[in-house]
């Protein structure tokens, strides 16, 4: 039984990666209190990173995405929500509005609504336009690259989009990525990995489009071509939009939670008394990047956050503020036979050192010096070197030691 004062009654918004880690969490930790599950989705939670990869490509089937695969459901004794929206908070009473009408009161509760995929605007009527981030996208996408050779034109070179080029690539499809940037990915690894990328890219056969925008989409009932800002005409038959997502805040509407760009947390993944967020909607203060506010929109992020989250609401009061959430992120992507690996906080005035391989040949490793310190890394095929980056970060070792832990 928790002392006075702390939740007995915790509901968990979002049933994807952070809430259900969330959730495992909060039974792990004790709370043997009334625990719901609340998710806009009707599945119970599943693995995004392989819709793009592994999944749409065929290679695994849907059992392979269940991330309660592992766990004893039924022992978690929960309420679950599913295919419910929560509609609207009231901070003051503590209730939770639901899409069915019902109305959850809680003492303690996890904002994991993770974030919304943008989608073209205009183009709801077209088919053979898509956009990836959740199952029944995947299944749509899937279904129709299996009707034949396709011409897929890709409209952003960020992760989704540079994934399902080379997803549709090896599948044997004519793909074209089109990115309004000159070179891709810019904003999270940098410079010299993002023109490695691309070129990675058109090894394969990817015809890569930089620094040109999209001035339309053609086609009737079916997409037939994509305009560009320079002119050009590409035919298609498939366009996929990679181009980003937004955090799934606006049911906070009104509800007095500081949202900005997501939830706004503290330093400890609270957002107010008795309310924690996690994962893709939320937004913290990094302690060990000098309490930059940031939102990391990646898996293992989600997971680290939304137990972390949960063990600082069960605190309450409780909870030492010199304990932080404050992690390295970090985030890997698939293309091709190419394993890439980012860690830290990569930035666009940073000094970047070549540190072992050799972009050429595909194999390489980045390091991202700021001020001295050592703040990033990325390895393309180096997940050992990356790996060992990850610890050096976190204990802001400086390039010397850097050089002399890896030499
Ligand atoms: P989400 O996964 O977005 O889940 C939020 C959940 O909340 C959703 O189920 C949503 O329906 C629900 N929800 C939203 N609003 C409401 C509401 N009002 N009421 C109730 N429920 C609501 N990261 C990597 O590091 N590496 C990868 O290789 C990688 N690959 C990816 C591939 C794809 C195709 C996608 C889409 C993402 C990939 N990611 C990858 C990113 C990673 O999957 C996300 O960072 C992670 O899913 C975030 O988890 P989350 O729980 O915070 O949010
Ligand atoms: P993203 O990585 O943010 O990239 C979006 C790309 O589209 C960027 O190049 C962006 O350019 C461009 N863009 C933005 N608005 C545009 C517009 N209106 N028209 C044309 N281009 C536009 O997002 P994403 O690739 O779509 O991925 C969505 C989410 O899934 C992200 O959270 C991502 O982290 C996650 N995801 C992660 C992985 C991984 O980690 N391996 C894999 C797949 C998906 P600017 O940068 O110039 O704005």
């Amino acid at each position: 039984m928790a002392p006075a004062g702390l939740p007995r009654r915790i509901v968990v918004v979002g049933a994807s990666l952070a809430g259900w880690n969330a959730v495992r969490a909060l039974r792990a930790e004790g709370f043997d209190g009334e625990l719901t599950l609340v998710g806009e989705e009707p599945h119970l939670p599943y693995d995004r990173p392989p819709l793009s990869k592994d999944y749409l490509a065929g290679r695994v089937d849907r059992g392979r995405l269940d991330l309660t695969a592992h766990d004893d459901v039924d022992a978690l004794a929960l309420d679950r929500r599913l295919g419910i929206a929560a509609t609207g908070l009231d901070l003051g009473d503590r209730i939770l509005r639901l899409g069915d009408g019902t109305d959850l009161s809680w003492d303690g509760l996890v904002v994991a609504t993770g974030a919304r995929v943008r989608r073209l605007p205009g183009t709801e009527a077209l088919a053979g336009v898509f956009a990836l981030r959740t199952l029944e996208d995947a299944d749509a996408l899937r279904a129709d690259l299996a009707g034949g050779p396709r011409r897929v034109v890709v409209l952003g070179a960020g992760f989704i989009g540079l994934e399902v080029a080379a997803t549709a690539r090896l599948a044997g499809h004519d793909v074209t990525v089109v990115e309004a940037a000159p070179t891709p990915l810019v904003r999270s690894v940098g410079e010299l990995v993002g023109r490695t990328v691309a070129e990675l890219h058109r090894d394969h056969g990817v015809d890569v489009r930089l620094g040109v925008g999209v001035e339309g989409i053609e086609g009737e009932a079916r997409v037939t071509a994509v305009r560009l800002a320079d002119g050009t005409r590409l035919p298609a038959d498939v366009v996929v939009a990679g181009i980003g997502v937004v955090p799934a805040v606006d049911w906070l509407d009104g509800s007095g939670l500081a949202v900005d760009n997501g939830v706004r947390c503290d330093g400890t993944c609270l957002a107010a008394p008795g309310v924690v967020a996690a994962g893709d909607a939320a937004t913290f203060p990094n302690a060990l990047f000098d309490d930059e506010v940031m939102r990391v929109e990646h898996w293992d992020h989600a997971i680290a956050m939304g137990a972390f989250a949960a063990r600082r609401l069960l605190a309450g009061d409780g909870w030492d503020p010199a304990e932080r959430f404050a992690p390295v992120p970090f985030f890997w992507s698939d293309q091709y036979d190419r394993k890439l690996q980012s860690v830290g906080r990569i930035g666009p005035g940073d000094e970047v050192e070549l540190f072992d391989g050799d972009p050429a040949e595909r194999r390489f490793v980045t390091v991202h010096v700021r001020d001295g310190r050592v703040v990033g890394a990325f390895g393309m095929n180096r997940p050992r070197h990356v790996m060992r980056l990850r610890g050096l970060i976190a204990e802001r070792a400086d390039l010397d030691r850097v050089r002399t832990e890896l030499a």
